[in-house]
């Protein structure tokens, strides 16, 4: 009989970043006993690194805005690989959660006349992001922990204890979560500073554990992207969609190499920043895709009075979609014209005064003084890909956010997958937490509403989660973990990059394997208590697993499209547009294994919405004839 010590909840969210916070204040809305368990300190998720803000058409800056416009824009920055229907709810209801957070205490940049203030990104056609400044994400957290306080406030009221209907496990790691047959039973978790374990038994859980970056070796992400809730759903039976598709954000920090992979925000370039290459030029011009031709200038002159007059001119093209700029950049390099330490250029300094440098672009100012020496009001910054986003996550319902397979289980945020298809626009991430993390909280508090029975959790379970869990501790630590993730991360950047050949795709799944069979004798001294070697250990099961998963899709998919870049198959088929790839974990659990399904035709409503001319690029031939 286990003596871990276990708590009954309705619902638990793991993760406390937009998604998870935004689930938990509507579950516990709804009446669910809710408890939030995250690996960071709370307030201190990825979200809070956010910078260019939440993409939502309430058409303050551009009353042609709309949620049509917003839909176009999502389908056309996914390739049409996009779970539509996603899309749409995301499109239609992202504004109500921007004027909700407001209510809740939320301080956005304002327009001359007062109302929320939105800046232009790339891919969308009109000023759209929401923003606080260079700081959206901090503001987002800050607002929704101020919300669950309020609830807790609420609850003390009336029960007399803080944390009887909403309760937050930080610093806390989950490894597993529970079944009882084919039902979610609740999660099995260690503390990080003292490595005790316990567990919380619930009927439904939220995964919202962000996204993967840290599988890669030049990344934007934060420590926490381990791939945690990928790969948890991956083990409790849920297939994960399309995890081909990484987002390669065209400009991280290139210099110094400390400080390699850190964001330089899209907002630089949607407020008016350019590239140039080493000669000078601003190449961009030469990357237009005939896809998007149309869409943008053909002159910097025509790019330059957009800014001004954008119902009059085209936008200049470094504010086409990432993907087409990071592969952009990448040209660059390779051919011979890039910066001094393997980037391109990115400048502010000639394109606006410095005092509005500042005042726009704060957190950038500073990062670059502080980190790179680098005054970017008068020298242009260095920049080059970095591995950001991933679009592929678990499958889930898009309605609902019930994840495919498994009674009990939702996600939402980047974990989930879906929603941005093969390429997301900048701040539709924000909008998506907001949109999706509301839907999960509320169909996971009506679940486990009602569920006749809660599921019970098996001692058997939890010695077989416990006994994982201890693994590293036993025998001699023949492999370092940190080693491991060394090199993981290296055969991640250098074979399954921003630009994919099926040879070194192949010889990363051999180096997956070896990594695989010598993570199983990854060892760590020392005991429980905060022991950082010890939870990597721990952490390179998902890194190993969702890897694997990424590398087997992206070999699968033979032709280009958004974050999937192939060398051998360099352009965009359109039998391929309505493939979904799904992995699941093997029958002996050793391995990932790969299913094709094809995606639910989009409805014509939403097709209505598209010049044919535009569909004819996209769609398969049957599709178009249907
Ligand atoms: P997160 O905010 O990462 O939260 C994940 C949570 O899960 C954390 O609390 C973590 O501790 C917890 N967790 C993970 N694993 C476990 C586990 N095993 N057990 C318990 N807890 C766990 N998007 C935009 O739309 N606009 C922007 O301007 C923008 N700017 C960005 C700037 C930067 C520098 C970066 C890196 C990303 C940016 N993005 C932006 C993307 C966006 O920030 C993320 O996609 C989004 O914040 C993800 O939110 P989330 O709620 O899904 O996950």
């Amino acid at each position: 009989m286990s003596v871990v010590e276990r708590q009954e909840w309705d619902v638990v969210v793991v993760g406390a970043g937009g998604a998870g916070l935004r689930a938990a204040v509507e579950a516990r809305e709804r009446g669910a006993r809710t408890a939030v368990i995250c690996k960071s300190l709370f307030g201190k998720a990825h979200t809070v690194m956010a910078e260019g803000g939440i993409a939502a058409a309430m058409a303050n800056a551009n009353e042609h805005d709309n949620w049509q416009v917003h839909f176009r824009d999502t389908m056309r920055g996914g390739k049409f690989l996009n779970q539509w229907r996603m899309a749409e709810l995301h499109a239609q209801e992202a504004p109500d959660r921007v004027w909700e957070l407001e209510t809740w205490g939320a301080l956005f940049d304002r327009t001359k006349d007062g109302r929320i203030s939105q800046r232009n990104f790339g891919g969308h056609e009109y000023p759209r992001l929401a923003h606080v400044g260079d700081r959206t994400g901090l503001e987002l957290i800050r607002t929704l922990q101020q919300k669950i306080v309020a609830l807790q406030q609420e609850d003390f009221r009336e029960t007399g204890d803080y944390e009887s209907r909403l309760k937050v496990f930080q610093e806390c790691t989950v490894t597993r979560v529970l079944k009882d047959g084919p039902r979610v039973s609740g999660v099995f978790a260690y503390e990080r500073e003292s490595g005790r374990f316990f567990v919380l038994e619930a009927p439904a859980v939220v995964v919202a554990t962000g996204g993967i970056g840290k599988s890669f070796k030049v990344t934007s992400n934060s420590w926490e992207y381990t791939g945690d809730g990928h790969a948890l759903a991956l083990l409790a039976g849920a297939p994960l969609l399309n995890m081909e598709f990484v987002q390669f954000h065209p400009t991280g920090m290139v210099w110094p190499p400390s400080v390699k992979g850190i964001l330089v925000t899209e907002s630089v370039r949607g407020d008016g920043g350019v590239l140039r290459n080493s000669e000078g030029k601003r190449f961009m011009f030469d990357y237009v895709p005939d896809v998007f031709k149309e869409k943008y200038a053909e002159s910097e002159e025509e790019g330059d009075r957009w800014y001004e007059d954008p119902d009059h001119n085209r936008r200049p093209p470094e504010l086409l979609p990432r993907d087409e700029v990071a592969r952009a950049i990448n040209a660059e390099v390779k051919a011979g014209r890039g910066s001094p330490h393997g980037g391109v250029f990115l400048d502010v300094s000639t394109r606006m005064p410095a005092e509005t440098i500042k005042r726009r672009l704060p957190s950038m100012y500073h990062q670059f003084k502080e980190l790179a020496d680098v005054d970017i009001t008068a020298e242009a910054m260095e920049v080059g890909p970095t591995c950001h986003y991933v679009m592929g996550g678990i499958a889930v319902d898009s309605d609902t956010a019930a994840a495919r397979g498994v009674p009990g289980l939702f996600a939402a945020g980047e974990v989930a997958g879906g929603m941005h298809g093969s390429n997301r626009l900048g701040g539709n991430s924000l909008s998506d937490l907001l949109v999706f993390g509301r839907r999960a909280g509320l169909h996971a508090a009506q679940y486990a509403a009602g569920a006749d029975v809660r599921p019970p959790v098996h001692d058997a379970d939890l010695a077989v989660a416990e006994e994982e869990a201890l693994r590293p501790f036993s025998g001699d630590p023949a492999e370092n973990p940190y080693t491991l993730h060394h090199e993981l991360q290296q055969a991640m950047n250098d074979l399954v990059g921003i630009i994919r050949r099926q040879g070194e795709m192949e010889q990363a799944l051999e180096r997956l394997a070896e990594l695989r069979v010598r993570a199983a004798r990854a060892g760590v001294e020392g005991h429980r208590q905060f022991n950082p070697g010890w939870h990597l250990a721990l952490d390179l099961r998902n890194m190993l697993l969702v890897s694997e998963c990424v590398a087997r899709a992206a070999l699968e998919r033979t032709e280009s499209r958004g974050g999937h870049t192939r060398e051998d198959h360099p352009t965009m088929e359109r039998t391929w547009r309505n493939v979904n790839l799904l992995c699941r974990l093997t029958d002996d659990a050793t391995g990932v294994g790969l299913d094709r399904e094809t995606t639910d035709p989009i409805r014509p409503d939403l097709l209505a919405l598209f010049e044919k001319e535009e569909l004819v690029k996209y769609l398969a031939e049957e599709e178009l004839y249907e």
